[in-house]
């Protein structure tokens, strides 16, 4: 089972605090955890809440797995597995001063043969792109932009240029209610997934994506060709992209 990751940087910042997972789960059976993570808070403390998350989702998702026999019991999983993550982020906020504040996005995979499982909750995204080449977003940003444009008041390439496009409306470790998404897709062989940060959704859109997902250039290269596309555009932030295609 092929599945690949890129993270970068950027041309911008000095740390990056993305932080990202791909994992075979069951060998051979396609199965398959894929994530990605943004995190957020000063001296640091975005990277220690995004590597949290995806080693709390990690250690989640080993120790259930087994037990899942498709997309809705690993939906079902994934949702207790973002919720013990957000618990873990609070818990290091109240043990250590200098964690205040921070938090981070999740937006995870659980590929289970024809079924994806996701749970998702900030403004990173997952994208399907189908064997002909269209696209669809599986994800909601949760950000203030995001609504604008699910309420029709802004443009998906308006969205990418606004001023107020960090500002998100829930995230692992915020304070208050955190919004925890779950969705159960289907994926037809030869479908290819796609989980990227905004670090890329800000500079990449969605039709570009789709074609660079079909470049001959193949999936094994494809993080990598975006990765670069971004920081060709600037890479105002850090860059991560894991991908996997259905191949039976
Ligand atoms: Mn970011």
């Amino acid at each position: 089972m092929l599945v690949v990751a890129a993270t970068d940087v950027g041309r911008m910042r000095s740390g990056n605090q993305d932080a990202y997972v791909v994992e075979e789960l069951r060998s051979g059976e396609g199965w398959a955890l894929l994530a990605v993570a943004d995190g957020m808070g000063g001296h640091a403390a975005g990277e220690v809440a995004s590597s949290l998350a995806v080693q709390i989702l990690q250690e989640r998702v080993a120790a259930a797995q087994s037990a899942w026999t498709g997309g809705s019991d690993a939906a079902v999983g994934l949702r207790e597995a973002a919720l013990a993550a957000h618990a873990g982020i609070v818990a290091a906020q109240q043990a250590n001063p200098a964690y205040a504040g921070m938090g981070t996005t999740l937006t995870a995979a659980v590929v289970a043969g024809p079924e994806v499982a996701i749970v998702h909750t900030g403004d990173s995204r997952a994208y399907r792109v189908r064997k002909g080449g269209s696209i669809e977003m599986l994800t909601e940003d949760h950000s203030v932009v995001g609504e604008l444009v699910r309420a029709g008041r802004l443009t998906e390439e308006q969205a990418m240029h606004h001023p107020q496009r960090n500002l998100l409306t829930s995230a692992l470790g915020a304070p208050g209610p955190v919004r925890i998404d779950t969705r159960v897709a289907t994926w037809d062989v030869g479908d290819i997934l796609i989980l990227c940060t905004d670090g890329l959704a800000n500079l990449v859109t969605a039709a570009e994506l789709a074609e660079a997902a079909r470049d001959p250039a193949g999936l094994d290269t494809l993080p990598a060709r975006l990765v670069e596309l971004a920081n060709d555009r600037g890479g105002y932030d850090n860059v991560t992209v894991v991908a996997t295609v259905r191949e039976r």
